[in-house]
């Protein structure tokens, strides 16, 4: 299997699972990129994206997949 095809069969949920996070009700986590103290980091299912809204967080990986 290709590297690319495992890649788009997973999903963001695994992805979370795999890292040990968990959205709050909100859909709201820790962001793992930056030191986060307030939920900061909103993920979407449905287009499988996660957005860091902190200006805090200089990471690329402020979009997922
Ligand atoms: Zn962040």
């Amino acid at each position: 299997m290709e590297i690319a095809e495992i890649k788009s069969r997973l999903t963001l949920a695994n992805l979370l699972s795999y890292y040990s996070l968990k959205p709050d009700k909100n859909l709201r986590l820790h962001c793992p990129f930056h030191d986060d103290k307030t939920p900061s980091l909103q993920v979407y299912y449905k287009t499988h994206t996660a957005y860091c809204f902190s200006s805090n967080c200089k990471t690329m990986a402020r979009a997922w997949m």
